[in-house]
């Protein structure tokens, strides 16, 4: 077995993935000459928990495919190819909380053209997970029989999440979460992280390598998760439970909006370029430009609440994780566990919280936060969601003076 193409020095911690997608893009090579391939197929799910790297290993796997020296990671195919830039790599994300029918339509019109540039057209589908049953049914033929140059690669955080019909014309690839030595490694190698902010960083995201990068070099990320980490000292009665959910979905809000206002604004430019000037032109051209104009308007307007929606959703859903670390070291200190914690930094408060309610009521909290999150996903309002959260981490105690 020859050594890993350069390609994949980018995927963290993923040393058996590595090995299966190196040798299926081999096969591919085999498959093209007419032999016999066996490690190569034409639908993939890859599986791992956000921010385990699975856009990552989807991207560069696309991108060996497409490169003339199986994923040399420096030629042009290799450089392009991971952010979608070349023509015949495609990688899709839906913005919206859902992958619609349209899109998916869309999808197997494109996965029919032929490849350009090289031997495959890759479809990189980034949340598999999203698809509803009616975009799952347009897609289920492309995916047993696509044309014979196309590979679909979906990603979903696991199995579970995509339906299984999906899951058996696929071939499963899962990621495992990379430890924290492996992404603490990464921050020093790539980033210039120094050694105690890498650990910390790789500690606190829990192995989610993009969350681990932004702790380790963005202070205002830091800060956040810092007011998040305080919540649970803070819940001291019901209306502090509501001032703290409040708290958090504001912040989420103003995070999510500062991701996401950069891009409205680009795509609200780039919608008034398509349509230009129509000062010099007659009345009904004018008229009917409008119409379009306003058509256009309209959909996108839709389309960036959708955005912005699921951008908060996500953010509050990381406080929620940030959270479950806390109340999980809580539980470690509680019942003398010997494994580190996420957070050893706190140790103090943490051991406050631990001596101020037994393992049950760390269990209990445990239990509330996943709910929570599953409230999420179910898209119950998030401000609900939250409040009553907060109600159940709060103080045991203060259940009975209510
Ligand atoms: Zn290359």
């Amino acid at each position: 077995m020859t050594a890993p193409r350069p390609i994949w020095d980018k995927l963290v911690g993923q040393d058996l993935v590595v090995t299966e997608l190196s040798r299926a893009v081999a096969d591919a090579e085999h498959i093209r000459r007419g032999e016999h391939g066996p490690g190569m197929t034409h639908a993939w799910l890859i599986t791992g928990p956000p921010g385990s790297g699975r856009s990552t290993a989807a991207t560069c796997f696309a991108a060996a495919l497409v490169c003339p020296e199986d994923g040399c990671g420096v030629c042009e195919a290799c450089r392009t190819a991971p952010f979608g830039g070349h023509a015949d790599v495609d990688i899709v994300a839906t913005e919206g909380v859902e992958f619609k029918v349209d899109e998916a339509r869309d999808l197997v019109r494109r996965s029919e053209m032929s490849p350009i540039k090289s031997p495959w057209h890759v479809i990189v589908v980034e949340d598999a997970d999203r698809m509803n049953d009616f975009a799952v049914n347009v897609l289920l033929k492309s995916l047993e029989e696509p044309p014979p140059h196309t590979v679909w690669i979906l990603c979903a955080p696991s199995v579970e999440d995509v339906l299984p019909t999906i899951a058996s014309r696929t071939r499963l690839v899962p990621l495992r979460t990379p430890s924290s030595a492996d992404v603490a490694q990464l921050l020093i190698d790539n980033y210039s992280v120094d050694a105690a902010m890498a650990s910390f960083a790789a500690r606190a995201s829990q192995g989610h390598i993009g969350r681990a990068r932004a702790l380790a070099r963005d202070e205002h990320a830091r800060m956040r998760r810092q007011e998040v980490m305080r919540i649970p000292l803070n819940l001291h009665d019901v209306p502090s439970c509501f001032a703290n959910a409040g708290n958090l979905l504001g912040a989420a809000t103003d995070d999510a909006k500062a991701i996401t206002d950069p891009i409205d604004d680009a795509e609200n430019l780039n919608l008034r370029a398509q349509f230009g000037d129509t000062a010099g032109s007659d009345g009904s051209t004018r008229s009917r430009v409008k119409r379009m104009v306003d058509a256009a308007t309209k959909d996108l307007v839709k389309k960036q609440k959708a955005r912005v929606t699921r951008v908060v959703r996500d953010q509050v859903d990381r406080a929620l994780v940030d959270l479950m670390g806390l109340y999980r070291d809580v539980l470690v200190i509680q019942v003398d566990g010997d494994v580190p914690l996420i957070n050893e930094e706190m140790r103090p408060q943490l051991s406050q919280l631990a001596e101020r309610s037994t393992p049950n009521d760390t269990g209990r909290r445990l239990q509330a936060l996943a709910y929570a999150r599953q409230q999420l996903v179910a898209r119950v309002t998030p401000l609900l969601a939250l409040e009553s959260l907060m109600v159940e981490l709060k103080d045991p105690w203060i259940r009975v003076a209510l």
